[in-house]
Formats: C-alpha cells, sequence, structure tokens
C-alpha cells in the first residue's frame, strides 16, 4: 500500500494551478483530499471531478488572510475524515513590480498572503499535529527566492520568509511532525493573471516558452508526502531545465 493511501491532506489555494494539479494527483493516489481556496465554484468542480474518478473531497471557501478560516479547513478535515496528516500552505500570489513604482499595498497583500496566510495554517495545524502524534507541513515558496531578481524582490521575500520560518518549524517540531518546502521555478498556472499588464506581458511569453506543467510539482509534493513516517525530505527544487 502507498504511504499516501488514506492520508487526510488539506491544501489552500486548491482551486488552479499547484494547488489544483497536487489534489488530483494525491486523490488519484488514494489522499482524501480537503480544497481550499476562495473561488468556491472551482472547488466544488474540482471535488466532483476527483469524486467521478473514484476518490475522496471535501472542500470550504477558505480566505487564508482570515485566520479563522484557516482553523475552518483545519476542522473541516478532522469533522469529515477523523484526522489531518498534511497541510499543503500553497495558497500564494505574484504581484511583483520593481521597488522604483512603491506598489506599496501590493507589497501588503503578499506580505498578508504569502507569509501570513502560512502562519496562520500553521496555528490552525501546529496543535492538532501535537495532538495526534504526527503531522506534516508543505509549505510551496519558489526559485524566486534562490535567484533573486529585479522585480521579485518582495514576493522573493515573502517566500524566504517562509523558507526560514518552515526550517525553524523544523527544528522545534521534535522527532513526529515533518517540514517540507517545494521551490517550483516558473510553472503554468494563472499566477500572471493578478500582475500588471507590462510584468505579466513579460512572465507570459517566459511562461509560454520554458514553463513546466503543475503536475511536475505535484509530483515533488507527492514524494515527500510518501515517504516512511520517519524520513522528512526537507527542501525541493523543481524549475525548467532551461531556466537561469
Ligand atoms: P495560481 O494563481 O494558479 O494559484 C494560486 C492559488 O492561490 C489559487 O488557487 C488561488 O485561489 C489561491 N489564493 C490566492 N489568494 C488566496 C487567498 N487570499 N486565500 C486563499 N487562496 C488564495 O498560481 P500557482 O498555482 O502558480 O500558485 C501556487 C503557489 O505556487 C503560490 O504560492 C506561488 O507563489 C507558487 N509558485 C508558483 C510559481 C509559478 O511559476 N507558477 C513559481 C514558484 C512558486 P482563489 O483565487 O480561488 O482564492
Amino acid at each position: 500500500m502507498s504511504e499516501i493511501e488514506g492520508k487526510v491532506v488539506a491544501i489552500t489555494g486548491a482551486s488552479s494551478g499547484i494547488g489544483e494539479a497536487t489534489a488530483l494527483l494525491l486523490a488519484e493516489r488514494g489522499a482524501k483530499v480537503v480544497l481550499g481556496a476562495r473561488r468556491l465554484e472551482r472547488l466544488q468542480a474540482l471535488a466532483a471531478r476527483i469524486e467521478k474518478a473514484g476518490g475522496q473531497a471535501a472542500y470550504a471557501r477558505t480566505d487564508v488572510k482570515r485566520r479563522a478560516d484557516l482553523s475552518g479547513l483545519v476542522d473541516l478535515a478532522r469533522d469529515r475524515y477523523g484526522k489531518i496528516d498534511v497541510l499543503v500552505g500553497n495558497a500564494g500570489i505574484g504581484l511583483i513590480s520593481p521597488l522604483d513604482d512603491l506598489r506599496v499595498e501590493e507589497w501588503e497583500e503578499m506580505i498578508d498572503v504569502n507569509l501570513k496566510g502560512v502562519l496562520y495554517g500553521i496555528a490552525a495545524a501546529l496543535p492538532v499535529f501535537r495532538q495526534q502524534g504526527f503531522g506534516h507541513f508543505v509549505n510551496i515558496v519558489s526559485t524566486a527566492g534562490l535567484r533573486i531578481v529585479p522585480s521579485q524582490t518582495v514576493y522573493a521575500a515573502t517566500k524566504n520568509a517562509v523558507r526560514t520560518l518552515s526550517e525553524g518549524l523544523r527544528q522545534e517540531a521534535g522527532d513526529s511532525l515533518r517540514v517540507t518546502v517545494v521551490s517550483p521555478g516558473l510553472t503554468r498556472t494563472e499566477l500572471a493573471d493578478s500582475m500588471a499588464p507590462e510584468m505579466k506581458a513579460q512572465i507570459l511569453d517566459s511562461m509560454t516558452k520554458i514553463a513546466i506543467p503543475p503536475d511536475a510539482i505535484a509530483r515533488a509534493i507527492a514524494f515527500a508526502v510518501e515517504q516512511p513516517a520517519g524520513v522528512d525530505v526537507g527542501d525541493i527544487v523543481v524549475r525548467p531545465t532551461a531556466q537561469n
């Protein structure tokens, strides 16, 4: 039996891109997935697709800017399936722009979603993981934090903050909890949709030329999840071969 079979995996940002691909792959491999995002109709359609294929899925409208929503997602996992094995902190936005543009509200939005959203997930799941005696945090960061490029500064800073807190969490977690960070490179998703037009054009051009599909990242997440309990995969980087 696969180590994924029967695991209860909650995923934030499950309504598109990497989160959606992860839900589909893990459900196909026997996980019970608990889907969170703001677009409820997308979650509903995804859950229906998973169930039609013989899988199990629950969903709840989840805005990671609201701490109570993360608690609600963890509660849903426990109420529906009796436990939570994994929380994938995937919800994120990439409002990239040069610092000179002073898009301060967008900086704050990225801090709220990309960093505080992950912290709220930890606040919701950590006490439950402690009580259960097992649990796995998988946080999605970015290669933007490994090779810093202009215009991605604040985005990269939020991602590297999550990298740092994940390592601190790993050290505090003790011998029964696992913590993994996955750094995707350019991946074909809807991430560019909310970018300013000039940035969007540039990113979409690169996406068309070199981006990898989101299930490439889902497979990396599955690799971390499927390890036996005593094996903690710390850090995975998955990028297009052609990415600088
Ligand atoms: P998508 O835009 O396709 O997916 C982002 C997801 O996050 C959506 O499901 C969206 O759902 C959700 N989301 C955004 N804001 C919130 C919020 N406030 N509360 C809850 N959910 C939210 O992009 P990706 O799949 O690419 O993004 C997934 C993660 O991967 C992000 O953390 C991103 O930074 C990271 N990443 C992506 C890369 C890429 O090249 N695509 C590269 C490196 C990292 P909804 O709008 O329904 O709430």
